[in-house]
């Protein structure tokens, strides 16, 4: 019989499993899968949001005009360089389907993020992953990799779900080893949970250079992951080149609108960063009390750690049982990680909450 055939590089994607948010007994949990801020979203952000209710019948500004402009303002960039999507997600397959195609070459590091290899077979590249350096990405490894039939290269940085940083240094030895015509992405989706001293230098190469495009998102420490907003900054021919490819309506007028004040709520974002850095370092440090059972947290500088479980009681057990103590957290045996649990920084109670679970399940 005859059947429509899928494309055979569609058909080599593995679906992308987003972090849960029921248990498997149905009851209440903490959701610490996902990498949501513990703390919502600014009030003003909701307000602005809510304002509109009244235009649902209207479609949205094509150009996210108010939205490129407030960023432009708040970062100090051109308003005209900003690509926007349905979430970095779709700025991150605009790269791809902008730059890669069938015969052409996609890197990314092992343990990077999921959306990478799916960006890249679904227009028909061919992914190519570098290896590891414990955990953390390994430069030297990428450009090693690197071919006459290489087009893009992704890093997150911080990466996830590693929650490992690549220091100003190597990313800037990273753009300088690649050749002027591939495109290197990197992906600043938890850059706002950076300390100031921490800044990796990409969106300045971004401002600067013909091949770096800087991915952002109100996703993380925004609050705002319901309603897909993202955004990048490059040269304006990559910028033309992705405009060409992306659907004409990204996100709704209460979406942009909850953005433009979200990027003004300075105490709500100070606040999260702060909480963050507290809990994650308490909760390293309860890791690091927990070696004598085989756990270890990979160094983070994101807004969730990676935990190992290289003892007796694996992953998978802390994971079932975190779960029947009303903690999700994320499993990723599908990414090579069927040893880790990548665990988001909560709230007080969350996060103090899971680590006594945490300590009768290994029996520390
Ligand atoms: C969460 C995340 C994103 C953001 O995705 P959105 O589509 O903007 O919600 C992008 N990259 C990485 C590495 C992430 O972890």
């Amino acid at each position: 019989m005859n059947a429509p055939v899928p494309k055979p590089w569609v058909m080599a994607i593995a679906p992308y499993v987003p972090g849960r948010a029921t248990t498997d007994s149905g009851n209440q949990a903490a959701k610490l899968s996902s990498n949501e801020n513990p703390f919502g979203t600014p009030d003003a952000a909701r307000a602005a949001y809510a304002s509109a209710a009244d235009e649902l019948e209207r479609y949205p500004d094509a150009s996210a005009h108010d939205l490129r402009e407030a960023l432009a303002a708040h970062y100090d960039l051109d308003a005209d360089r900003i690509i926007y999507g349905t979430g970095s997600d779709e700025v991150l397959h605009l790269a791809a389907g902008a730059y890669a195609g069938p015969g052409d070459e996609v890197i990314y590091v092992r343990f990077g993020f999921a959306v990478y290899d799916i960006a890249a077979r679904r227009v028909g590249a061919t992914p190519v992953v570098a290896p590891d350096k414990d955990y953390a990405t390994d430069v030297d490894a990428i450009l090693a990799l690197v071919t006459d039939r290489t087009r893009v290269v992704f890093l997150a940085n911080p990466n996830n779900p590693t929650g490992t940083y690549t220091p100003k240094a190597d990313i800037a030895r990273l753009h300088a080893g690649l050749p002027g015509d591939v495109l290197l992405v990197i992906d600043q989706a938890y850059t706002e949970y950076l300390a100031p001293e921490d800044d990796d230098g990409a969106l300045d190469l971004a401002r600067t250079q013909p091949n770096v495009l800087v991915t952002r998102t109100f996703s993380k420490i925004y609050g705002l992951a319901s309603e897909r907003i993202g955004w990048g900054y490059g040269h304006p021919d990559v910028i033309a080149a992705m405009h060409r490819i992306r659907a004409p309506f990204s996100f709704g007028i209460g979406a942009a609108r909850a953005a433009i004040a979200a990027l003004g709520a300075k105490e709500f974002v100070e606040h999260s960063y702060g909480h963050n850095a507290k809990w994650r370092a308490w909760f390293a440090d309860q890791i690091a009390a927990m070696s004598n059972k085989g756990l270890r947290a990979v160094p983070s500088k994101a807004n969730f750690l990676l935990v190992l479980f290289e003892g007796e009681v694996s992953a998978e057990t802390a994971y079932k049982g975190l779960m029947d103590a009303g903690y999700i957290v994320r499993w990723l045996p599908g990414q090579g990680l069927a040893h880790g649990l990548r665990i988001t920084i909560g709230t007080e109670a969350e996060i103090t909450g899971l680590t006594a679970a945490l300590r009768r399940i290994v029996g520390a």
